[in-house]
């Protein structure tokens, strides 16, 4: 048998994975800087063919680590507030190494019973946390894309089997039409799913969004009524930009008497369940049929990690499973590969029980309530400076800030907005990024990172002021 394993090589490349990786994240958050060094760069320094005969694998590790100086952006230090990116729970990032060294794959039962395990403890978890229907199929995916796909495609099969079309069998061809409903401001993610699916990302109804970006319970009413035939609604737990939630408590029970599928994209925001603020306004949410949300985001555990839940568990396992007479009474256990789009694949559940074990069920809770609560100290820091405006209400962990320009010009406040985010970066301070929002240019801020203190909070809104005043230093000797 030609196998490495136990050879010194393969020895000292674990170790120095160890060590580099130890390193890495004792050094992460003191180091808030973003990456300036072109990718081109790290292709170079990667090797540009590959190579015809095989290296030692601590050879491989020591140049992996030496092509990657300068190219790692510390998304799990505690001054990243860009995207949504969370940061890993060490336990999680054990629990990944071993996953690996075991090459554990819950494709099937018979392959990987402890896996299969696993993937069931925390599917049940899951519901627990996010008090959501606790019979419901859960599916450990990839994210919340591709629980997004899990949950449209269900929408599909069991809006169809009701029209009596078998859409596993004959497709989308001369099906019943469906009428899809998506608030104006959903994540592009949703669109791709309705572009896989069939349904094509364009041929929705469109419902207007209040100033945050919450679907108008108005709106929805009167778009819901005018629908034609079966009907999807995609809804929305927390905006990418603002955090804003559709009113559920309106949505969920007018989709129930209607017949209609409710699908919710919760990527982070479903884990609002957990956060006082929020936890009113997604009352309801839990009558959905389907809900995609994140675990590599606000959970904190390593990439590559997500739920699909659909609350009729018999319809997420005809719509997921390679078996087209699949029978819901598993034999030897839970079989995962029912409820994602894959066969085989990465214990992706092992890291995330660990996570979960390691926080325990207030420790959850007090990682999100705290992503939530340093994102408001933020706004309340920043705004009580003149000319500083946050444009959204903070309910979760979202911010989005706006700074004027001497004059009150609304195009001279895109532009200073935009210098500001740019300087702060600059200095390494903390790490931001502009968006669009509303025809206006914004810094946006996402509190995403288990590791954020509020001394961090602290410099960053000081680094954050400090580089206004820069930038209105300037533009007045600019335009005096
Ligand atoms: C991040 C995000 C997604 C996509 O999730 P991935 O985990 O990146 O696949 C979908 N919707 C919202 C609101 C998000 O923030």
């Amino acid at each position: 048998m030609n196998d490495d394993h136990g050879s010194q090589s393969a020895e000292r490349a674990l170790a120095r994975a160890y060590d580099e990786a130890r390193g890495y994240l004792r050094g992460v958050c003191d180091d808030p800087a973003g990456v300036s060094i072109p990718q081109a760069e790290f292709r170079k320094r990667l090797g540009e063919t590959l190579p015809e005969t095989g290296e030692p694998a601590d050879a491989v590790i020591a140049a992996l680590v030496e092509a990657a100086r300068g190219g790692i952006v510390p998304t799990a230090g505690g001054r990243f507030f860009g995207f949504v990116t969370g940061g890993s729970h060490p336990a999680g990032v054990a629990a990944d190494w071993l996953t690996a060294a075991w090459d554990d794959a819950p494709g099937t039962p018979m392959a990987a019973p402890f896996a299969c395990a696993v993937d069931g403890v925390v599917a049940d978890w899951v519901l627990e946390l996010l008090d959501l229907p606790r019979d419901a199929g859960v599916g450990v995916v990839t994210g919340a894309s591709a629980g997004n796909v899990v949950g449209v495609a269900a929408a599909r099969h069991a809006l169809l089997e009701r029209e009596g079309w078998d859409v596993e069998a004959d497709g989308l061809f001369g099906a019943p039409p469906i009428t899809v409903l998506i608030g104006a401001d959903a994540h592009p993610t949703v669109r791709l799913a309705l572009r896989l699916t069939g349904f094509g990302a364009s041929r929705v109804v469109e419902v207007a969004t209040d100033q945050d970006g919450a679907m108008r319970a108005d709106a929805f009413a009167a778009a819901l009524n005018a629908a034609q035939g079966p009907a999807l609604v995609c809804a929305q737990a927390g905006q990418v930009n603002t955090g804003a939630i559709d009113p559920f408590a309106e949505i969920a029970p007018a989709c129930r008497e209607r017949g209609a599928w409710l699908h919710v994209d919760g990527a982070f925001g479903l884990w609002g369940r957990l956060v006082e603020r929020a936890r009113p306004r997604l009352e309801g949410v839990e009558l959905a049929n389907s809900w995609s949300a994140d675990s590599h985001k606000f959970l904190n555990t390593p990439y590559d990690a997500g739920f699909a839940i659909v609350a009729d568990a018999g319809v997420h396992v005809a719509t997921m499973s390679a078996t087209a007479s699949y029978l819901p009474q598993e034999q030897g256990g839970r079989d995962p590969s029912h409820y994602v789009p894959e066969l085989s694949r990465r214990g992706r559940a092992t890291p995330i029980y660990a996570t979960l074990r390691a926080l325990g069920r207030a420790g959850v809770r007090d990682m999100v309530q705290g992503c939530c609560d340093h994102a408001a100290r933020m706004r309340d820091l920043v705004t009580a400076r003149d000319g500083v405006s946050c444009l959204n209400d903070v309910i979760l962990n979202q911010a989005i800030f706006r700074f004027s320009a001497p004059g009150g010009d609304e195009a001279a406040a895109d532009r200073i907005t935009a210098d500001v985010v740019a300087r702060v970066v600059a200095t390494g301070e903390c790490w931001l990024q502009t968006a669009q929002w509303r025809g206006q240019t914004i810094m946006r801020l996402s509190v995403s990172s288990r590791a954020t203190t509020q001394a961090d909070i602290e410099r960053s809104a000081a680094a954050i002021l400090a580089a206004y005043d820069a930038a209105l230093a300037d533009a007045g000797a600019l335009s005096g």
